[in-house]
């Protein structure tokens, strides 16, 4: 067959998106097909923040290799990147027994990070509530990005760099050649090529519905709020708090982690409804609070409706002014966001007929770990080597 392109991603989320990223560094022909005129999905309704410092050794490892490719790109072409770090604040002695681990394990991987007292924590963070606040661990780093600008930027960039971007058109049916593959798309158009990519976050009803089904893959519906813009009030990092060092999987590999969560109430309404309160401040000046979780399997995507749940919202608002006494908590914002993952393994990764490659359900980690992830994943599919 002659191919129009070396490899077609399915899918501009940020996950595809890197793919074809690291695909153009490597001198391959590259199409990404988008089924929205602009994306709609996870990548979009994040907060943006990029936090190796919550994963685990084998994630924090992809996400330290995002953060040196979202800099790069940044010198060179505004994508909305600003590093100013990341801050996990502690509200009681268990918690900051955790952050002191993380900073022994960080130590030891050299990350570099900073323990900071409640009276450091206090001046650093304008209205952190001094009855919260125990201690910080802060890593100087991290960054932060625009969900709502990035992808649209990375993907302006990655026309500039030679990538035929297809918006609005969705990839209906692959076909496995003797020789390649082809794509028929809802434009009705065939596109040939070497390789297919499917980055297809949450949606499994287009391709390949019945492996999806078949699969372990649970979809996770969040809520979401941001503020009114806040007067003359600046929060100088990313913000994660006591619940967030009590979900976060980095904090699975401290020694007194299993202890402490076994102390925990089973039955309250932040464990029902996977609950943890984080801050981010956006360019206009509000702020991002959330965040909560909800499950369904993928063969039940449905069940997880459509309604934003006020008790929910409600909850984190209140447990967001324990924390802070930002200036305003008028709400101007609430959405809902989902994302996919596995049950029992990182992420979902199959292979169809040689040539065709589904890599989704990076969950909660993809704006993160994917640049760093989509870059080993190119070379291990195309056996490439790149800058
Ligand atoms: C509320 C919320 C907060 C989060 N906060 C963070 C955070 O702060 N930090 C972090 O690291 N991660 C965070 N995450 C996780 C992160 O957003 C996701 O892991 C990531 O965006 C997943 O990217 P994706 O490309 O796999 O999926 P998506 O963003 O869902 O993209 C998939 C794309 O594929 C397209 N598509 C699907 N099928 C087809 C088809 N057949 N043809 C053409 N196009 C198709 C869709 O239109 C969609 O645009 C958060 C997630 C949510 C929901």
């Amino acid at each position: 067959m002659n191919s129009q392109y070396d490899l077609i991603v399915v899918g501009g989320g940020v996950l595809g998106t890197f793919h074809a990223y690291h695909a153009l560094k490597s001198g391959l022909k590259v199409a990404l097909l988008e089924k929205d005129r602009k994306p709609k999905g996870a990548t979009v309704r994040n907060f943006g923040q990029v936090v190796p410092s919550g994963m685990n050794t084998k994630w924090q490892a992809y996400g330290r290799e995002s953060l040196r490719i979202y800099k790069n790109i940044q010198s060179k072409f505004n994508i909305s990147v600003r590093q100013e770090g990341s801050i996990y604040l502690a509200s009681n002695d268990e918690e900051m027994q955790l952050l002191e681990e993380l900073y022994e394990i960080n130590k030891s991987n050299s990350y570099p990070s900073q323990l900071l007292t409640k009276g450091q924590c206090l001046k650093k963070y304008a209205n952190l509530r001094e009855d919260y606040v125990k201690a910080g661990l802060f890593f100087p780093e991290e960054i932060m990005i625009e969900p709502r600008i990035m992808i649209h930027r990375l993907h302006e960039y990655l026309e500039k760099s030679g990538l035929d971007l297809y918006r609005g058109e969705t990839a209906l049916e692959c076909d496995a050649l003797r020789s390649g593959v082809q794509i028929y798309t809802s434009l009705n158009r065939l596109l040939s090529t070497s390789k297919v990519l499917i980055c297809n976050g949450t949606d499994f009803k287009i391709l390949y519905p019945q492996l999806f089904i078949e699969s372990d893959l649970v979809v996770s519906k969040l809520q979401m709020m941001q503020t009114k813009p806040q007067p003359n009030y600046r929060l100088r990092s990313s913000v994660l708090t006591g619940l967030s060092i009590r979900r976060y999987e980095a904090f699975t590999e401290c020694p007194s982690y299993d202890n402490i969560k076994a102390k925990e109430n089973p039955d309250s309404f932040e464990k029902k409804w996977s609950i943890h309160v984080l801050f981010k401040q956006a360019t206009d000046g509000s702020i991002i609070l959330g965040d909560s979780h909800e499950y369904a399997p993928a063969s039940r995507i449905d069940e997880l409706g459509i309604d934003l749940n006020m008790d929910i919202d409600n909850f984190i608002l209140q447990e967001a002014k324990k924390i802070f006494d930002l200036p305003t908590f008028e709400i101007q914002n609430r959405w809902l966001g989902f994302y996919s993952q596995c049950k029992t393994t990182d992420i979902y990764q199959r292979t169809i007929d040689d040539d065709i490659h589904i890599v989704t359900g990076i969950g909660g980690k993809g704006m993160t770990a994917s640049a760093g992830f989509a870059k080993e994943n190119i070379k291990s599919i195309f056996y490439v080597e790149h800058a």
